[in-house]
């Protein structure tokens, strides 16, 4: 397991958090805008039940590198779908309940 290279997924019943270790450049502005949530010294780091999805979204918008994207489920009463948007990239996640 390479930590400098890692992908990891928190999860609410809203919101799928991702974190890419690889482009996380620890300007704790995650930490500092929601500090319920994120715990650089704890595991697991995020904490996604500590917050709503609205408050999550917002922190992660101010994350400066992208090592924080969130992914928003769709039609959320059937199969799910999730996409995460990032800069250049459209990813399409299925979910199968
Ligand atoms: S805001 Fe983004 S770059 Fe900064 S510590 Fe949090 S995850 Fe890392």
């Amino acid at each position: 397991m390479d930590k400098n290279n890692l992908t990891k997924e928190y999860s609410n019943d809203e919101i799928v958090v991702v974190w890419q270790s690889g482009k996380c450049m620890h300007s704790g502005n995650c930490v500092h805008h929601l500090p319920a949530v994120f715990h650089p010294k704890e595991s697991p780091w995020i904490q996604i039940g500590q917050a709503n999805s609205d408050e999550i979204k917002e922190a992660v918008a101010k994350c400066p590198s992208g090592a924080l994207a969130p992914l928003i489920f769709f039609f959320p009463n059937a199969q799910r779908v999730k996409l995460v948007f990032k800069p250049a990239l459209v990813f399409v996640h299925q979910r199968f309940n």
